[in-house]
């Protein structure tokens, strides 16, 4: 075995009975889709997870705007083209696929880099594609870390900022990019970053510092190949008054820096030589490939990256299987039954717009009743050691 496998039950949240009937394995290279497929799935088997949340081309009528008040609407031009070119890029190069999530959803009815009431301003539609969105990563996400006990997550953007650069956001702010590299190696500092667990488990020893913009951290790898990038060796912070992008909720929530083995950055691309035409498009897809396996090799993993998908098959389990509701729409009672037991699973339930109303550990029960009282209709959302693995729209209907 090439990797070691992280199966310790300690660490691992499914605790499957009576699965079987239900066992449908995600196919690398295969799309699965969430609800009205608006949430894409390309499954992979190997540790590179990848997320486009700003490039969706859909806009259903059946859906209204988002109009809150301060939301973005705007659309990340040509970054779902990229996401797919990179995919197939780094197939090409390896013959595995990475995990590849895809909002078909235009920015204007949903989007799927903030928290669920920003995200979908309180429309069930759009919230259940927020939850299908965040459930196919949080699949991604445990699947890599059961498989490889570590990996890469980056979460893609479009930014339309002057200086025609990549920006990479480790979740540390532009003015905490201009300390020295002895600040920024302090423990403190180290706590805010998206790639705190490879700081602590990188191949080489290297420091936070080196890694955020050395001569081997992504930044620089981008730039040595024509790609200019900061944080990098040659432009380590951006300047005063320079605009930057440091990371928004995605790379919180799927990075190191809630824990887990899973490190991360947003990759904020310019416009100007990478997103203009597909052409670029597809050039600067190969060169990030490149640099994504080169960044991986002198990390994360010394074996040859063609061998990363020989050692097992992925299988795993849609979000949909995990959990039964009935009846769904429902009066004055609903009755949830889980395929999954344990105190590390907690149950919850939202209003439309985004409250949460309650909150509870499944522990050893997989029956549970609900009154309308309790939920008046809205989501309920299932998560595992507080990552969401699962959410239902439920409806109260009564005739
Ligand atoms: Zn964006």
């Amino acid at each position: 075995m090439l990797f070691h496998f992280l199966r310790s039950m300690g660490t691992f949240c499914l605790l499957w009975y009576g699965i079987a009937a239900f066992a449908q394995p995600f196919s690398p290279g295969t799309s699965y889709f969430g609800n009205e497929q608006y949430i894409e799935y390309l499954a992979g088997n190997m540790p590179i997870i990848l997320s486009a949340p700003h490039g969706g081309l859909l806009n259903p009528s059946s859906l209204p705007d988002r109009s809150c008040s301060g939301c973005s609407t705007v659309n990340d031009f040509n970054t779902q083209e990229l996401a797919r070119a990179l995919a197939s890029s780094i197939h090409e190069q390896t013959g595995c696929w990475p995990h590849l999530v895809i909002n078909r959803l235009h920015r204007r009815k949903l989007d799927a880099n903030r928290d669920l009431e920003e995200a979908a301003d309180g429309h069930p539609v759009a919230g259940q594609a927020w939850a299908d969105f965040h459930a196919f990563l949080g699949i991604a996400k445990e699947q890599v870390s059961n498989q490889f006990g570590k990996g890469l997550y980056i979460d893609l953007h479009g930014h339309g900022h002057a200086v025609q650069r990549l920006e990479l956001g480790y979740l540390l702010y532009e003015e905490e990019l201009r300390l020295p590299d002895d600040t920024l190696n302090q423990s403190n500092y180290i706590g805010y970053s998206s790639i705190q667990h490879l700081v602590g488990n990188n191949l080489q020893g290297l420091s936070h510092a080196e890694l955020l913009r050395g001569n081997q951290s992504m930044g620089t790898l981008l730039a040595n190949r024509g790609y200019p990038a900061t944080p990098s060796l040659s432009d380590p912070a951006p300047a005063l008054g320079q605009a930057y992008f440091s990371g928004g909720y995605n790379t919180a929530t799927y990075s190191s820096y809630q824990g887990g083995v899973i490190d991360g950055f947003q990759l904020e691309c310019n416009r100007t030589g990478i997103r203009d035409s597909i052409t670029q498009v597809q050039r600067f897809a190969d060169t990030l490939a490149v640099s994504i396996l080169d960044y991986l090799g002198r990390h994360y993993f010394s074996e040859s990256m063609s061998s990363y998908c020989n050692s097992s098959v992925a299988t795993e389990f849609t979000p949909e299987d995990l959990w039964s509701i009935q009846p769904n729409p429902f009066c004055e009672e609903l009755t949830l039954k889980t395929d999954v037991i344990g105190k590390e699973w907690e149950l919850e339930g939202y209003s439309f717009t985004g409250q949460l109303l309650f909150q509870q550990s499944l522990g050893e029960t997989n029956l549970i009743r609900l009154s309308s009282s309790i939920l008046p209709g809205g989501w309920l959302v299932l998560r595992c050691k507080g990552e969401i693995r699962s959410v239902k729209t439920v409806i109260q209907k009564c005739e």
